[in-house]
Parts: C-alpha cells; structure tokens; sequence
C-alpha cells in the first residue's frame, strides 16, 4: 500500500496572475525551494517577510531600463502586481534598492590572482549579487530575465573562474570614491549613466591592484553569497547565469 507522500509546503506565496506569467513556471518552481524558506526582505516596510507569512511578488519594470526587477514585500504592505515605473520614481518609492543590503543588489569587493602566461597578477573584482528573478517567458530553462537582459548589454557568460575574463562591454566602467571613515562608494557605470551603486568595504589591495591593472573584473550574477567562497559562484556557472567582463576602473577622491 502506498503512503501518502509528505510534500514540503515550503513559502507562503501571494502571486497576481500577470506576475506568475512574467515569473514564469520554472522560477516559480524554484521559489519552494528550502533557500527562500529563510532571510526575504519586504522592499516596502524593510523588514524581514517570514516564511509562513504570505510574500507578494511584484515585478517592476523601469521605462528605458532593460532590466526587471523581482520585488517581495508582506502581502499586507503591497499586493502582487506589475509595476511600471520611470527610474525617478522607483528611486522614491524603493530607496533602498541601490543601498547597501538593500533588498535588490549587493556589490562586494575582492582580489583574485590570476594565471598571465605564467605570472600570477592580482585584479580587483567586483561582485554583483541581485536577488530578483524574472523568467523569460518562453526562454531557455537556465535563463533568467536579469541574465538576459546582461547579455544584451554585452557582458560575457562565464563558465569558468580558472581564466582570465574577457572585456566588459564598451562604454561600462566602474568608479571607486574612497569616504572618510573606511568604506568606499563604488558605481558601475554604464553607457547612459550609473546602473549599480553601493557603499561597501574594500580591502587595500584592491586599490593596489586597480591602480596597477587599472581595470576592474566584474561578475554578476543570482544570489552569490560570497561570504561562503566560491560555491555560490560555481552553482551560478552551472545553472548558466553568471555574466562578466572586464571594465576600466577609475578611483577619483
Ligand atoms: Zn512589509
């Protein structure tokens, strides 16, 4: 005789129709997955959404900007729907989606050294890390939306973390200015202004290295936690959406 099978329930979830589509049946999929049990912040009241709390998901969509965002929020705080709005106003209704630990995006500095025919030379990394996924509709199943949309800007797959990374696409560049007190605002800048911004940590070296390579690498990439070392890294390449390249860097301050 067959036992039921005890199912994981997994987050509670509150999603609109025209949301789930844009998610998309995979992602959707993904989102009971024991990660999303823990640690969702509500863009809304910033704080913590518990995993037996019902999450909306919101997709915005910002005019101009290729990139859709994936927000959660309590339930109670905004309702699941899509949001189309001008970059302006996202900046005053999510202020804290370009801080640091902001719900969106979280940038890390770091040094690697890397192989040169044979010398080992130190590059400065930069690590954007975005907790939103919006599926492609219709797309392949190892896609997401952000990922796409990167690709689309130029920046390369990456498949490996043992080689060098190509060049990032032209007209990107990344912008370093030291504050008192230790920390750094960093700002990747794209062809029509600055795309990603935080104020972060980084180590000497990493200036060391900037000014000696004078460009930074950047990988990109979906929740990449890399606090646990190269793990997350490693999951993104296989599920094929980790994007990168190298950009010149410029420290000003
Ligand atoms: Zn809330």
């Amino acid at each position: 005789m067959n036992e039921p099978q005890e199912t994981r329930r997994g987050r509670a979830w509150s999603i609109a129709p025209d949301v789930a589509e844009q998610i998309g049946p995979e992602q959707l999929r993904r989102m009971n997955d024991p990660e999303w049990d823990s640690l969702l912040m509500c863009s809304f009241c910033g704080e913590e959404v518990p995993s037996d709390v019902p999450a909306a998901a919101i997709v915005l969509e910002i005019s101009g900007s290729s990139v859709a965002a994936a927000l959660w929020a309590h339930e109670t705080c905004h309702p699941s729907q899509i949001l189309r709005l001008t970059s302006d106003e996202a900046r005053v209704r999510f202020p804290a989606l370009h801080e640091p630990g902001g719900s969106d995006v979280e940038v890390a500095g770091s040094v690697a050294v890397i192989d040169d025919e044979g010398t080992e030379l130190l590059h400065p990394m930069l690590t954007i890390s975005y907790t939103t996924e919006v599926r492609d509709r219709g797309h392949a199943e190892s896609t997401d939306l952000v990922t796409t949309a990167l690709l689309r800007q130029g920046w390369n797959l990456i498949t490996t973390l043992e080689e060098g990374f190509a060049d990032g696409p032209r007209g990107w560049s990344v912008y370093a200015t030291p504050r008192p007190g230790g920390l750094t605002e960093v700002c990747l800048m794209g062809p029509s202004g600055p795309e990603t911004a935080a104020t972060i940590e980084l180590p000497e070296l990493w200036f060391t290295a900037a000014a000696e390579r004078g460009h930074v690498g950047v990988l990109q990439g979906p929740r990449l936690g890399w606090e646990a070392g190269t793990g997350a890294l490693e999951r993104a390449i296989r599920d094929g959406r980790l994007t990168g390249g190298v950009v010149p860097v410029v420290v000003t301050g």
